[in-house]
């Protein structure tokens, strides 16, 4: 039985890994073709357009399947980061609405001092995503390759508008506290945890709805 489990588990895990080496490779050939064709900085706005969208229905499920960001971290620079322990300044709320306004002032004055050059714009993006991401290499290479994943406003926003959408839930009577859910989880959440919440429902709204504790759970305890 256990045997299956992890069966079914290495299929999923499998085929959560290929979808993210595809997104992240896609995601260096876009900063590569960036630097050469403005145009593809609007891929940002666009991706938050899309990101937060869809987070009104399935929270943060955006960042964890199709962000090509976060897949390049997931994928490309998890092997080579120490993976530690996620500090708790990154997840706080002050901390992240600070990064929010610093990185939202810095693109509406860069608009608006461009404005109206559609290549220069374009440029700027580029520059943004290019930097930003390079911070996010940086905390990988120190802390966690997720860590980013963090203080994007993409994520941040994601997780405020969506957070109550497409929960996780638990079932208590089955969970047999394994803690297994725990150690899969990219964005260092115990699911575990929630088992006795009133909801029955894993209430972080930081949850990249990647479904890697659903399928590792030995007793099916956990199901969107
Ligand atoms: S893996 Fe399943 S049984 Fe184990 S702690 Fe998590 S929810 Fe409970
Ligand atoms: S709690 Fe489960 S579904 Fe949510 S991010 Fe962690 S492993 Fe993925």
């Amino acid at each position: 039985m256990a045997g299956a489990m992890n069966n079914e588990y290495e299929i999923f895990a499998k085929k959560r890994r290929v979808n993210q080496i595809v997104f992240g490779v896609f995601f260096i050939a876009l900063i590569i073709a960036g630097w050469k064709y403005a145009i593809i900085g609007y891929f940002i706005p666009l991706c938050m357009l899309i990101g937060i969208g869809m987070s009104l229905f399935k929270g943060r499920k955006w960042c964890d399947w199709y962000c090509p960001r976060g897949s390049f971290y997931d994928a490309i620079v998890r092997p080579v980061s120490p993976r530690r322990h996620i500090p708790s300044i990154f997840k706080n709320t002050v901390f992240r609405a600070g990064v929010i306004l610093i990185l939202m002032a810095v693109m509406i004055t860069n608009i608006i001092v461009l404005w109206p050059s559609f290549e220069k714009i374009g440029k700027f993006f580029v520059i943004m995503l290019t930097s930003t991401t390079f911070v996010g290499i940086v905390l990988a290479l120190i802390f966690h390759q997720r860590i980013w994943c963090l203080m994007c406003p993409i994520g941040t926003m994601s997780s405020w508008l969506g957070k109550n959408k497409y929960p996780l839930k638990i079932d208590s009577k089955l969970c047999v506290d394994c803690k297994i859910c725990g150690k899969v989880c990219p964005i260092e959440i115990e699911p575990y945890k929630f088992k006795n919440s009133p909801k029955k429902t894993v209430q972080d709204a930081d949850c990249l709805k990647c479904a890697s504790c659903v399928n590792i759970c030995p007793k099916k305890a956990l199901k969107f």
